[in-house]
């Protein structure tokens, strides 16, 4: 008899764990409370710039191998887009000086012995007193770990660690952001490409895992919120989603719990999970980019830090963003746009654009609350867990996301093997 596997929440985690399981022919069922599969990772119709946008730029990198390996098993791996070596250019705000991080394409990091491919001003030893992240623990912080000053901090790693862990590096954990620097910067080139999903998140990572769970038969089910677990002795006993809607789980079948960690710890009583979160903001101006802009610059010395050029569009990213939550919106659209134009070198009225503040954008990658994240499994033996803010080693990236599913989905199978 076929299997079934419930899912619940069909953010990239949900997807990956539900697109594995389809792919092991389980009859496959997600529930998701919305009504758009994505979560923290999708596009949607924006009026104001008349543009399909994404929530928020989001940066893969080659060596993101679970989040590419996904994308390639929803056939969808040549939609990450990037240039074939893996080059940052930088502009610093405050000098206008600029310059390119040339990581090459090699799986070794050799750039590091280069002086014209290294940061500018910047020399061998200066990377070497980096090496302590590489072996830190989890309870450390990187402002323990590591110098969080001088000029390789300033132009490279403030502004490489806030990207992935979402807080002012100092106060960090240096085991998060050790895992970081060994699965790109230390692994040369060819893990640091950038690429971007050009046609944008849903069109790249949701909607064809969506087409393909729906082409082997899973059934996906928006406007479907999980309002309880029926729990009988240490299973999970059926799926509460309203008085006169209740899902049995057969004796055999599996639940795969991938909601953010809020509603994790309010439907599984006891459960431990990361409490604090912080904000990412972007900004989207419907803009022509010039020609020569690079698809992404790193910008420093400024309120933008990163620039991504799009067709039609010019977008930023702006980290650990809780400063900005309540700013006016018109006011912080100005800012922006006013550092825009200096690390473009565009001119112009401010043109139409749209501010997206994600609040609780990820948990906050702190010693503290990294010790908070539970691992897959649970007291419960049908019910497992996913998210990019369980226990994957990973701060809360798709990378995690990708892992924590099929991490989860390879614990139900183990399960059926069992
Ligand atoms: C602005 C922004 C920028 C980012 N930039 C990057 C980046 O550059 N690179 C990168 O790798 N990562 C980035 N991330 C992080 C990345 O988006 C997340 O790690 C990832 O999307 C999390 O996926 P998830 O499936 O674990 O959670 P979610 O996306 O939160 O999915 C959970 C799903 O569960 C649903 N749900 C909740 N409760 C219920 C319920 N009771 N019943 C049913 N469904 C429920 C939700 O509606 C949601 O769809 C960024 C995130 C944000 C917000």
């Amino acid at each position: 008899m076929q299997k079934t596997a419930h899912i619940v929440g069909a953010g990239i985690s949900g997807l990956s764990a539900a697109v594995r399981l389809a792919n092991a022919s389980f009859k496959v069922h997600v529930h998701e409370a919305t009504q758009q599969a994505g979560g923290r990772c999708r596009s949607y119709f924006d009026a104001a710039t008349n543009l399909t946008i994404d929530n928020g730029n989001h940066l893969l990198l080659s060596g993101n191998r679970h989040a590419v390996a996904y994308a390639r098993s929803i056939g969808t791996e040549a939609g990450l887009v990037g240039p074939k070596r893996a080059r940052f250019p930088f502009v610093d705000l405050t000098t206008g000086r600029r310059w390119q991080l040339d990581l090459g394409d090699s799986r070794l990091p050799l750039w590091l012995f280069d002086k014209d491919r290294r940061v500018p001003d910047t020399n061998l030893r200066d990377y070497l007193a980096l090496m302590p992240l590489v072996w830190a623990g989890h309870e450390k912080l990187v402002g323990d770990a590591i110098p969080c000053d001088g000029t390789l901090y300033q132009r490279l790693v403030q502004p490489l660690l806030l990207a992935a862990l979402n807080v002012d590096p100092p106060e960090g954990s240096a085991g998060l952001a050790g895992a970081v620097v060994r699965e790109t910067l230390l692994a040369g080139g060819q893990a640091c490409r950038p690429l971007i999903a050009r046609d944008g998140l849903s069109a790249v990572l949701v909607e064809p895992a969506v087409r393909l769970l729906q082409g082997k038969g899973a059934s996906i089910a928006f406007g479907h919120e999980l309002r309880e677990l029926g729990i009988t002795a240490d299973r999970v006993g059926s799926l509460k989603f309203g008085a006169d809607d209740v899902i049995p789980i057969g004796p055999e079948d599996a639940v795969v719990m991938a909601v953010p960690a809020r509603p994790a710890a309010a439907l599984l009583p006891g459960l431990k999970t990361p409490t604090k979160f912080r904000a990412i903001v972007n900004a989207h101006f419907r803009f022509d980019p010039p020609k020569d802009l690079p698809p992404i610059t790193g910008v420093v010395g400024g309120l933008v830090e990163w620039l991504f050029a799009f067709p039609q569009r010019l977008s930023v990213t702006i980290s650990n963003g809780d400063r900005l939550v309540d700013m006016p919106r018109e006011e912080l659209a100005r800012a922006i746009w006013r550092d825009v134009c200096k690390a473009s070198g565009v001119q112009g009225e401010l043109p139409p654009w749209q501010i997206v503040r994600e609040r609780r954008a990820t948990f906050e990658a702190t010693p503290e609350q990294n010790a908070l994240r539970p691992g897959a499994s649970t007291a419960l033996k049908n019910l497992f867990l996913a998210g990019d803010w369980t226990d994957t080693g990973l701060p809360a990236t798709i990378e995690g996301s990708v892992r924590s599913g099929n991490r989860a989905a390879d614990l139900v199978l183990a399960m059926r093997r069992a």
